[in-house]
């Protein structure tokens, strides 16, 4: 991070969005890092480091289709340990909600919220599927209301 002018712009429009405004009480202690299971699998994944480029408005560390932050496996571990209530998840899908703004989503992302808009589920369900939950003793999946669906996402 060489540039240390910071962006208050893109400070100010993470503040507008659900859960983003919680960053500006982030004071580093790294506990957050200490719960992640992403930071433990993944060496470049940290979560207060995430916080830390918020704070300086780094936004083009962040934003962007290979962002570190589509590596968050949204487990909200860090929800609960966090002594600042800065609620780093929440601040994460802020800033990808930022990213769906800005178009500029993983392809694999960017299908997923695609067959969910579609079928109001995340997974296709196909004949397979209901074959397999039988031979289980389940019952057959139905449709999910897709208008209603399409609704709450607007
Ligand atoms: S988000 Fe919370 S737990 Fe993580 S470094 Fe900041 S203050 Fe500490
Ligand atoms: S929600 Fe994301 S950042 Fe928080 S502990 Fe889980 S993997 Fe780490």
């Amino acid at each position: 991070m060489s540039d240390k002018k910071l962006d208050f712009d893109f400070r100010e429009r993470l503040n507008k969005i659900s859960g983003g405004s919680h960053h500006n009480y982030c004071y580093q202690c790294g506990s957050c890092v200490a719960i992640c299971p992403a930071a433990r699998f993944n060496e470049d994944f940290n979560p207060r480091d995430i916080l830390l480029k918020t704070l300086l408005g780094k936004k083009e560390e962040l934003i962007g289709e290979n962002s570190i932050i589509w590596k968050c496996t949204n487990c909200y571990s860090c929800y609960e340990r966090c002594p600042q209530d800065v609620r780093p998840i929440e601040v994460i899908i802020a800033l990808k909600n930022i990213c769906r703004e800005d178009g500029v989503l993983p392809e694999t992302v960017d299908k997923f919220s695609e067959t969910i808009s579609q079928t109001g589920r995340s997974v296709v369900v196909n004949p397979t599927v209901n074959r397999r939950r039988s031979s289980l003793g389940l019952p057959e999946l139905q449709n999910v209301p897709v208008d209603d669906i399409k609704k709450m996402l607007e």
